[in-house]
């Protein structure tokens, strides 16, 4: 077989793709037929396809390239780390330098007392060892009833058994027999679509009261944990209403139940703080990270966790890990491109560049005769598209078929946008300019309006 190199014609690649790779979260026969595009080469915020075409990247990758593409001085941190040493466990006994020094720098970036971190290999395996580490810990405080777990319908927490059962996406809890027993899920704060005739801030306060329903309907007693992402990110990028999280907090706290926050997204800088949780001014005990983490260069995340849930859990064996947890040259990647976010001041960066610049382009496109909404926090924001303009209701035809044609209109113009249904994402690396943005925004505005034409 000859090499399989950037220099195959795209028709060799995509045929060799479709007889052999298997795509996550796709229908492999339909996109066998199309052929996929197939990415050769990335800097900065742009991409380069087999094609020759430049594409602006609107989504990070999945979220997650925050420091931008091909950055050399994480390069050399990976080769430097693979010849020092490339692979030790964390297991029976061991550490290693990169490790170390990762969890100790997580803990001085978290805030409050999180000064402890589990890794693993992705959020998803994170998010798993918090179904383990809430069950454990109150195991050991003696309330071993505490199984538990409350999440939301709509919420995204990964792809594993656990990740994918604490997720609310019930088209991935038909294939499976999902969820795993002891998760329950309340309603989202989604107050676009279901927040009817009430105020925003009263529906916000209405879902989070939901919360204490559910834990009163289960016995708080058989409560161990709730978990949320403080914005949802694959549900939508939904914002909840500002009533939502305060009150979402007293309720955790009056029933002393773990509050997890799922930071894969809004971790390491996306909403103008190092956290999520900061933005929100939410009190976790334990947050899941991934990642921003390591700007996507790495497979890593892990679990942060507050003081006394970790020693607790320290009190005995945790029968727990991953032979990749704290990867050396996982961490090392992780280490560096931390380094980068703060001595390039990433973080005043998002805050500098989304308010008001992109600010200002994203809410203009709420006078767009597809928009009905937008929303944007940090660098992450959404639109709602609507067949009747200044009214909150769905396209009568099948769910997400407005978001699937307005995101090939992305692709044919050359910027990554994502679709949630009805929804349109961008999520651009941190490091994004603003004459960057305008390429972005003029980008999305052609391919809207040739989605509207498209649409009428
Ligand atoms: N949690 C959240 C909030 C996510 O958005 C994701 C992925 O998008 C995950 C968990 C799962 O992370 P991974 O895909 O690294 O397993």
């Amino acid at each position: 077989m000859r090499p399989i190199t950037n220099h195959l014609p795209t028709a060799e690649l995509q045929a060799l793709d479709a007889a052999h790779h298997m795509h996550p979260f796709t229908t492999n026969d339909k996109l066998a037929k199309k052929g996929a595009r197939i990415i050769t080469q990335a800097k900065g915020v742009w991409l380069k396809d087999s094609e020759g075409e430049e594409i602006i990247d609107g989504m990070a990758g999945l979220w997650c390239v925050n420091i931008g593409y091909a950055r050399e001085e994480i390069a050399e941190a990976a080769a430097r780390q693979i010849r020092e040493l490339p692979y030790y466990n964390t297991f029976f006994q061991t550490s290693h330098v990169p490790a170390i020094a990762l969890a100790a720098r997580i803990a001085e970036l978290a805030p409050g007392d999180l000064n402890h971190v589990f890794f693993a290999g992705s959020g998803s395996e994170a998010n798993d060892t918090n179904i383990r580490l809430a069950r454990h810990y109150w195991t050991l405080k003696e309330q071993p009833q505490r199984q538990v777990i409350i999440a939301r319908k709509n919420g995204y927490h990964g792809s594993t058994m656990g990740g994918a059962s604490l997720g609310g996406m019930v088209s991935m809890h038909e294939q499976g027999m999902l969820p795993i027993p002891g998760i329950v899920h309340i309603d989202q704060p989604y107050w676009y679509l279901e927040g009817g005739e009430m105020t925003p801030e009263d529906f916000g306060l209405a879902r989070a009261r939901a919360l204490e329903d559910k834990i009163l309907e289960i016995g708080p007693e058989k409560v161990a944990a709730f978990i949320a992402e403080p914005i949802q990110g694959a549900g939508g990028v939904i914002v909840p209403p500002a009533s939502y999280w305060p009150e979402i907090q007293r309720i955790v706290d009056k029933y002393g139940i773990l509050l997890i926050a799922d930071e894969v997204i809004t971790g390491f800088g996306r909403t103008g703080n190092w956290f999520g949780s900061q933005t929100f001014g939410i009190r976790p005990h334990i947050m899941t990270i991934a990642k921003g983490l390591s700007s996507g260069y790495a497979p890593i995340g892990g679990s942060i966790v507050c003081d006394e849930v970790a020693a607790t859990i320290a009190s005995d064996e945790f029968n727990h890990g991953y032979t990749y947890s704290g990867h050396p040259v996982a961490a090392a990647i992780a280490l560096e491109n931390l380094r980068i976010m703060e001595e390039e001041g990433v973080v005043e960066h998002v805050r500098d560049v989304a308010h008001p610049y992109l600010a200002e382009r994203w809410h203009a496109l709420g006078d767009h005769p597809l928009v009905g909404e937008t929303s944007l926090v940090g660098l992450m924001g959404s639109l709602a598209l609507t067949p009747v303009k200044g009214e909150r209701v769905r396209f009568a035809s099948e769910a997400g078929t407005a978001g699937f044609i307005t995101r090939e209109r992305c692709f044919a113009n050359n910027v990554i946008m994502r679709h949630v249904y009805d929804r349109m994402i961008i999520a651009p690396p941190l490091v994004i300019t603003p004459a960057e943005i305008d390429i972005l925004m003029d980008r999305a505005t052609k391919a809207l309006d040739e989605a509207y034409v498209q649409l009428k």
